[in-house]
């Protein structure tokens, strides 16, 4: 009985593997939402906004600074 639990097979996690073709559609999503946090922190301002105001460019103003876009 001990010497079982010492064999290499008893210490592999029963892992299922995932294909790409699984991941590929929620990679893109995530990929889509990174590039809309990324545009909203770095290019939410002047000529490039999108929306008007300075609303957006206020809340997200710590992080603009703390990724080290230009700013002010
Ligand atoms: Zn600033």
């Amino acid at each position: 009985m001990a010497s079982s639990a010492l064999t290499p097979s008893a210490t592999v996690p029963d892992v299922t593997p995932v294909s790409l073709k699984e991941i590929a559609p929620w990679a893109v999503l995530v990929g889509l939402l990174l590039l809309a946090l990324l545009y909203f922190v770095g290019a939410e301002q002047g000529a490039t906004s999108l929306i008007s105001g300075e609303n957006v460019h206020e809340w997200l103003h710590d992080g603009r600074h703390l990724l080290g876009f230009p700013c002010h």
